[in-house]
């Protein structure tokens, strides 16, 4: 899975609709400072899914919103969309019908976050997964921002080994033995119920 095309409107720095086109290749981003090249690599850990505000910089996920200059007003929502070349059908079963995808988000103040696929509605948790199973996503070793580095040399081996289990692309496999772990519980709870029920009735 390549991606092709990240889309922005009204995303932190990024007021007007901005269109980066992401070659074959690319990367890295250079420009002056200041001129947005972090909050490029926010957008696109957000559109992944991102779910902590301070991986954003900001202390609510609200703060993504354009927040206003001296000669341009806030913004009520940011929308960001990654367009992905699925064309050798690498994707996960759930997305593997479309040779390309798009994936939008859309923050509303007061409404947080929308997520689509294709333009059809998906749960938050289904970009998650898209992006966990296919080796990147928002906490992906890939997308390298400042500072990165030297904590990766001073992380420790735990923290280290959450790397490595994300370039191998199995860190979605702890989400979801997570929720089976829940349901699993939720069910043992519900034979306790039923045995309590019996043993009345007996
Ligand atoms: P450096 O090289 O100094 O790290 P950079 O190119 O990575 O800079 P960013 O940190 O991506 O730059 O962008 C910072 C700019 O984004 C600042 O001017 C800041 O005011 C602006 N910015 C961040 N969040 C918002 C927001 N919600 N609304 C408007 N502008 C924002």
């Amino acid at each position: 899975m390549q991606f092709t095309r990240l889309r922005l409107n009204g995303f932190k720095s990024f007021v007007d609709p901005t269109d980066l086109v992401i070659a074959a290749g690319l990367t890295g981003v250079v420009g002056p400072n200041g001129c947005g090249k972090s909050n490029l690599l926010e957008a696109l850990r957000w559109v992944m899914g991102e779910t902590r505000p301070s991986a954003m910089r900001g202390g609510g996920m609200e703060d993504v919103i354009f927040a206003g200059a001296a000669t341009r007003p806030a913004r009520n929502f940011a929308e960001v969309s990654l367009s992905i070349d699925n064309g050798e059908r690498l994707a996960p079963a759930a997305f593997n019908d479309t040779d390309m995808i798009d994936i939008a988000r859309r923050i509303t103040r007061d409404a947080g976050s929308a997520y689509k696929c294709n333009s059809k509605d998906v749960r938050a948790r289904d970009v998650q997964m898209l992006f966990a199973d296919a080796s990147t996503g928002s906490h992906s070793p890939s997308l390298v921002r400042q500072g990165q580095i030297s904590e990766l040399i001073n992380a420790k081996p735990k923290a280290r080994r959450r790397i490595l289990e994300e370039a191998a692309g199995i860190s979605g496999l702890y989400q979801r033995r997570h929720e089976a772990e829940l349901k699993l519980r939720a069910t043992e709870t519900n034979l306790e119920r039923i045995e309590d029920v019996v043993e009345q009735l007996a």
